[in-house]
């Protein structure tokens, strides 16, 4: 079976991986850079059971033990190991608690343990999954995705890469918030962008595998940081976000104005740690978000071969392994042996008309 696939984030990634391990014939094709967007500047936090009760509990379920199954199989090191995590508010005097490397942070309630949370560094994921796709005979293609080409029964023959025809006999659709250009192409509900923004700090061994999530208040309004230290020697915190237009091209995605200075006060003010450690990245990015919430996952309506694997929200990294699992089982056998992903069919939702995204 000869699949394309559109996009190297941590969805497009994972989808690859299972395919090339099932003995397809695999080609990605990204525009910007593998993991270039949300998928290398997410926070990469996992948690078991927190999607419980939700048409996603399953997907993030079965993602959690995969996540744990890859990193100790695939012999690349991305930053995986489990957590504790807290939550708690910015608070105005100095606070006892369980947490001994924040300021004046109240911490009100223990949200999980090593067996429910943990974490990946989502860039190194994302990375690690195209190459190991690539071990299996997987291709990385440079280019932009323009279209897609149908044969007289409307199945898909073929993928237009900058401007050149690729054959294939299945398509799918992995370009997170850029997957509402696809609208233009195949009958695809729209998926919007959310931006939020992050810092990454270099603070060395000091601080343990606590992450945290927070309230502050500020002249700007109530922000929710979530701080993740990582096993590298790194912690990421993001927060602030907006909906501000998605450029056309992931590589031109910057920040709104103020966003990394407010982050930045935040964050000295929450830490003593981060306060005098230096920033070593900083960054902005989409979530992909549809509009009941949840993800798009399957065939596309009335085009055999076209497939769309998108919308993950703030669970991207979570849900990546059993989305790129599920789209691997559903493409090379025609049903999906581990998730039921009825849920996430496209045809729940009403189709995006092309017209309104007639841009230049
Ligand atoms: C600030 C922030 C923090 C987050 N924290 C977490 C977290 O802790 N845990 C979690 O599970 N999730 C988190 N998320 C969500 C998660 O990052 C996303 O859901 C996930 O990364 C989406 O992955 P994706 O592969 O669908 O999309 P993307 O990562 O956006 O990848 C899409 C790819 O498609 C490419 N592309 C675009 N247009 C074209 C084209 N025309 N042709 C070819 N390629 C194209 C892009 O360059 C990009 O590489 C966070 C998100 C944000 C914004």
């Amino acid at each position: 079976m000869q699949v394309m696939v559109c996009g190297a984030g941590a969805i497009g990634a994972s989808i690859a991986y299972y395919l090339a391990s099932a003995g397809a014939d695999v080609t990605v094709v990204e525009r910007a850079g593998v993991a270039c967007a949300a998928s290398g500047k997410s926070g990469g936090f996992l948690a078991l059971d927190w999607c419980d009760g939700q048409p996603v509990e399953r997907l993030a379920r079965r993602s959690f033990a995969l996540h744990e199954q890859l990193a100790g199989s695939l012999g690349a090191d991305w930053c995986y190991r489990r957590m504790t995590t807290y939550a708690g508010y910015e608070a105005t005097g100095d606070q006892t608690g369980p947490v001994d490397w924040v300021g004046r942070v109240a911490i009100t309630q223990k949200l999980g343990g090593p067996r429910t949370t943990a974490q990946v560094h989502p860039a190194r994921y994302t990375g690690a999954l195209m190459d190991a796709a690539v071990a299996r005979g997987a291709r990385l293609l440079a280019g932009a995705v323009e279209g897609v080409e149908t044969g007289p029964d409307s199945a898909v023959t073929g993928l237009v890469v900058d401007g050149a025809v690729h054959p294939a006999e299945a398509v799918v659709v992995a370009m997170g918030p850029w997957s509402i250009l696809a609208a233009r192409w195949l009958p695809l509900p729209a998926v919007y962008g959310m931006k939020g923004h992050s810092l990454v700090y270099r603070t060395g061994d000091r601080l343990p595998a606590e992450a945290l999530f927070l309230e502050c208040k500020d002249a700007a309004g109530t922000a929710t940081p979530e701080v993740f230290p990582r096993s590298d020697g790194t912690t990421y915190v993001c927060a602030i976000s907006s909906q501000t237009p998605l450029p056309v091209d992931p590589a031109a995605v910057g920040p709104d104005e103020g966003a990394f200075a407010r982050l930045e006060a935040m964050c000295a003010r929450l830490s003593p740690v981060l306060a005098d450690s230096p920033v070593v990245a900083r960054g902005a990015c989409f979530r992909p978000v549809t509009a009941d919430g949840w993800p798009v996952i399957g065939p596309v309506p009335g085009v055999p071969g076209a497939f769309v694997a998108t919308g993950h929200s703030v669970w991207g990294i979570l849900n990546a392994p059993a989305t790129g699992e599920a789209m691997a089982e559903l493409i090379e056998t025609g049903s999906t042996r581990h998730v039921d992903i009825a849920a996430f069919a496209p045809a729940r939702l009403p189709r995006l008309d092309p017209a309104l995204l007639a841009v230049s």
